[in-house]
């Protein structure tokens, strides 16, 4: 059987249980050997990230700690310029090889943009796409948006899998989380608690070091 791979992309800015628990059953249902976790460096859509990358790296690790088939991947940090997601799948490719299926896991308010990131189709070539369900994905697709995964999508983990790239998948997770890293950084800013909403390492170490205390 072909090796079944995701990749998680973000900004991790911090992590939270909502990446973490999304990991997990992402994994589960799809029998996903492994999920590469991928802090970005510099990620091309959005605002420089307040954290720099070594730091979010060193929480999504402390985070993920031993969980099963989860791993903190730095690759995007070992390369300059912004981080596009394309590379990273290509890079993933060039190591999986041909035949194993890999995933591009994202979340539905992540996906509503995919129409503006560099070089969409490419996306296709390299993995599958599964977009995991958040609050609003029953909103419509704008144009761009349901052009480029026109005659994609599957409904079906049997049928993503008949091929190594190309397809996508919306997925509704067992648990869903309405935890943004943007509500951490805000609450932690207002010095509000930002208890369970994180690992417990994880929160220990941003009071150690006093991250995202103000804007
Ligand atoms: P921010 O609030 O700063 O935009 P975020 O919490 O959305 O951050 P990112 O690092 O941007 O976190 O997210 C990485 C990926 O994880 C994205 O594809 C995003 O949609 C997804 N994601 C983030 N939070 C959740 C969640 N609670 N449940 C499911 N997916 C999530």
């Amino acid at each position: 059987m072909p090796q079944r791979i995701g990749m998680l992309g973000g900004t991790f800015d911090p992590v939270h249980l909502g990446h973490l628990r999304s990991a997990v059953e992402l994994r589960e249902c799809l029998s996903l050997d492994r999920v590469h976790m991928v802090p970005a460096s510099m990620p091309p859509l959005r605002d420089k990230p307040t954290v720099p990358p070594e730091e979010r790296l060193a929480l999504l690790r402390l985070g993920i700690g031993r969980t099963p088939g989860l791993m903190a991947d730095a690759r995007e940090l070992e390369r300059h310029g912004p981080s596009y997601s394309a590379d990273t799948l290509a890079s993933l490719r060039e190591e999986y090889g041909a035949q194993a299926r890999l995933v591009m896991a994202l979340g539905h308010d992540a996906f509503l943009r995919l129409a503006e990131w560099r070089t969409p189709d490419r996306l296709f070539e390299l993995a599958h796409l599964v977009v995991i369900d958040r609050p609003d994905h029953e909103a419509p697709l704008p144009d761009t948006l349901a052009e480029l995964i026109a005659r994609r999508e599957v409904d079906s983990c049997e049928a993503l899998f008949q091929h190594p790239s190309g397809s996508l998948l919306r997925l509704a997770l067992p648990t869903r989380m309405a935890i943004s890293a943007t509500e951490v950084r805000r609450r932690l800013a207002a010095g509000s608690s930002i208890r369970y909403l994180l690992p417990e390492a994880v929160e220990a170490r941003i009071h150690e070091r006093a991250l995202y205390r103000q804007h």
